[in-house]
């Protein structure tokens, strides 16, 4: 192989699967670690929808990182793999009864609230165990982020969220109820984010929505700035860990924190993505009437970005020692004219049998794979499969 990120004995493994870099898992950990550890009240929670990997979750567990979820599933998987309940967050538009009642009987942390309907349900259903659930609100903070439409959720038009309009309305309610207790604010404005104005923005709304709170005697003990940072798709391989120098410097000089509140931050994409590559194999090269496709054995169903977001993830054929280069559309086999990883890339000659690497893939694609066509799931394999 012409790359030393893989080790050997991966290409006996039968394609297409997830190989996870865990050395640089556990760096990228390290470092959020440090930001978290050199700045007091920071949290990081883990967005686990970004990637559930059992393996990379006993990792993220051992640095003590928290858990945001949206789902009682994701409660479960983060419980299962070790984590702190008490640093649990809990998001999500449309959280179910059973749902609601795993968080209590787990004494989460929090529940980010989206609704008052949503509200009312957890106090009824915290009432009836006898207990406190504690909450903050997800405000819609109407900041409009530079990332694609799908994967923006803190605009005016977006699902998520309660309005700004609506915020004290919201709080007093809280307030009134016998088995909630109030504890701050919740934000997230979106994905694969990388104009740190875009934060710069979130931290004036935040401190502006404070200001207002405070003429109003309301303390917040906890700002939940959600997650969203983005990671570098283009060059994966010299960007390998993301930007969190400006990332978390940005908060700290642009949002201003009372005494004693936490700020807490839920990062998914940029724990995950850059340590994962989907390994897929080369069955056919076609020559069509106008394009060259290189046909392998991944699909939309292990990797579902492409097809869902335009994404573009980095291409490498990781067995050709070919000196000549051609141009590929690099497609997989699923029955869907959108099951196309990318177009007109330039790889080195490729051939039936040669080793694909989409890079940048720990995040948003395990977790999204489906069994559409009864294929049956990528696994998952990570560095420590290999040392023996
Ligand atoms: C998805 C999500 C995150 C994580 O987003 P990333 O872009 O992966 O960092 C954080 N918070 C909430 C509420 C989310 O839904």
């Amino acid at each position: 192989m012409n790359t030393n990120r893989y080790p050997k004995g991966l290409e006996s493994i039968q394609t297409p699967f997830y190989y996870y870099d865990t050395d640089l898992l556990r760096s990228t950990l390290a470092c959020i670690k440090n930001f978290e550890n050199s700045n007091e009240g920071y949290y990081v929670h883990y967005a686990i929808k970004a990637n559930a990997n059992p393996k990379l979750l006993k990792i993220i567990q051992e640095y003590g990182l928290g858990v945001d979820c949206v789902s009682g599933g994701e409660i479960q998987a983060s419980i299962d793999a070790g984590f702190d309940p008490h640093k649990i967050v809990f998001a999500g538009v449309g959280k179910s009864d059973w749902e609601i009642a795993l968080g209590l009987d787990h004494d989460i942390l929090c529940f980010n609230v989206e609704s008052i309907p949503e509200l009312e349900v957890i106090n009824q259903i915290a009432s009836e165990k006898d207990k406190q659930a504690n909450v903050c609100f997800r405000i819609n903070p109407e900041v409009g982020a530079h990332t694609h439409t799908n994967i923006a959720t803190g605009r005016a038009e977006d699902k998520f969220g309660i309005s700004m309009e609506d915020m004290e309305k919201v709080i007093r309610l809280a307030e009134s109820m016998t088995n909630v207790h109030f504890m701050g604010l919740h934000f997230h404005i979106g994905s694969q984010i990388l104009d740190m104005a875009d934060f710069e923005a979130l931290c004036d709304r935040v401190n502006e929505l404070q200001d207002r709170l405070e003429k109003e005697n309301v303390k917040l003990e906890i700002i939940n700035v959600g997650g969203g940072l983005g990671v570098d798709y283009t060059s994966p391989e010299t960007n390998s860990v993301p930007n969190f120098v400006d990332y978390f410097s940005t908060y700290r000089e642009r949002l201003k924190l009372r005494k004693g509140q936490t700020l807490h931050f839920e990062l998914g994409r940029a724990v995950v993505a850059q340590c994962g590559s989907l390994i897929t194999k080369t069955l056919y090269v076609k020559e069509g009437n106008q394009r060259k496709f290189v046909i392998v054995d991944a699909g939309m169903t292990d990797l579902i970005r492409p097809a869902l977001y335009q994404a573009h993830h980095k291409i490498v054929n990781i067995s050709s020692e070919a000196e000549t280069t051609d141009t590929y559309d690099v497609v997989g086999p699923i029955c869907e004219s959108s099951d196309v990883f990318d177009t007109d890339i330039v790889l080195p000659t490729t051939h039936r049998g040669d080793l694909i690497a989409i890079l940048s893939a720990g995040a948003y694609g395990e977790t999204m794979a489906s069994q559409y066509n009864c294929r049956p799931f990528a696994k998952g394999y990570s560095t420590e499969d290999f040392k023996d």
